[in-house]
């Protein structure tokens, strides 16, 4: 099986967008965004060993690979509807490959993204993925517009993902299949971010931990937060692990949640609730934006200071 093949038989499939003009097998695809539509366009690679073990399942960083870019477009308000897709590869081995893209097309079907094209090397495994997708003119959610006497809001739950690769690392005497499908399949929220679309006065998505994640909107912003520890939605797992443990600040500090995090003002959320189709994602208020800077949590009748902690790639001393 040559490079070609391998194309042929794993990553083409017919377009299911009318915006595709052509997707793989030229040297680049065409493609039309809407007019009157802003381009969104993001990219995310996981590098074995950095970012999955090296034996996962195929299927689920298929998966992964797509939602982790999904989430991003989710982020900003974009509807998606492309995926180029760079493989560096050890071998050429037919199941995984299978497996890989089996997982892949099934999240891209759900949201009707089509694979228009990517690379493919012999190399260390590498899975590296670009998404791309639209938002109108002027709709697009920032980092950079939250406003003091905003409510801070957070979808889903906070902290599996972080438990579950405790588990999968065998730190914890116990497993919760919830937990480690939340880090194996993060769940894009792409309805969500569609509906805050004129309503959010910023956004993020929680990759990196809430505290270093929600920094970044106060940061941009030029504002501070302060949140209640009470009203963290957290799993029952995730408060079997703090109760047992005492340590809090894993959901505030954990990465790989994939949800989302925005701000609105008062009026903006009851809009949003009815925005929302039944069976959307959950969301809860955990805070609120003050003119002070900092990052702080109410918890037990104090306010204790967070720094942004969060899963870094590169430190380095700038003396
Ligand atoms: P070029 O050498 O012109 O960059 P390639 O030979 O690398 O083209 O790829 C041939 C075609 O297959 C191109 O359309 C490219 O976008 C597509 N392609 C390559 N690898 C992948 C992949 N892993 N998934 C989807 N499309 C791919
Ligand atoms: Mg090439």
């Amino acid at each position: 099986m040559d490079e070609f093949d391998l194309i042929r038989r794993f990553f083409r499939r017919p377009a299911v967008r009318s915006q595709t003009r052509f997707g793989v097998g030229d040297d680049a695809a065409l493609l039309d965004p809407p007019p009157g539509q802003v381009l969104a366009a993001t990219v995310d690679t996981m590098v074995a060993g950095v970012h999955f073990f090296p034996d996962a399942d195929p299927a689920a960083l298929g998966h992964k690979l797509l939602a982790v870019n999904l989430s991003d477009l989710a982020a900003m308000g974009a509807e998606p509807a492309w995926a180029l897709l760079a493989l560096a590869l050890p071998e050429a081995n037919p199941d995984w490959l299978s497996a890989f893209a089996e997982g892949l097309f099934a999240l891209a079907g759900r949201y009707r993204v089509d694979l228009v094209g990517g690379d493919t090397i012999r190399g260390p495994l590498t899975l590296s993925l670009q998404a791309l997708g639209w938002v109108p003119e002027g709709q697009a959610l920032r980092r950079c517009g939250a406003r003091p006497g905003d409510g801070i809001y957070v979808s889903g739950t906070l902290g599996d993902a972080a438990l579950g690769l405790k588990m999968l690392r065998g730190e914890l005497g116990w497993r919760d299949e919830t937990a480690v499908e939340r880090l194996l399949r993060p769940r894009p929220r792409v309805a969500l971010g569609l509906a805050l679309r004129g309503l959010a006065h910023a956004c993020i998505d929680v990759s990196d931990g809430l505290a270093a994640d929600l920094g970044h909107i106060l940061t941009a912003s030029g504002v501070g937060a302060v949140l209640e520890w009470e009203s963290l939605p957290l799993s029952a797992a995730v408060r079997r692990y703090v109760a047992e443990t005492g340590d809090w600040r894993l959901p505030l500090s954990g990465g790989d949640d994939y949800e989302l995090c925005f701000t609105l003002p008062e009026a903006a959320a009851r809009v949003l609730q009815q925005r929302l189709p039944a069976g959307a994602v959950a969301w809860h208020r955990i805070g609120t934006i003050q003119i002070e800077q900092g990052l702080s949590i109410k918890k037990g009748g104090k306010a204790i200071p967070l720094p942004p902690a969060g899963y870094c790639h590169f430190e380095y001393d700038d003396k």
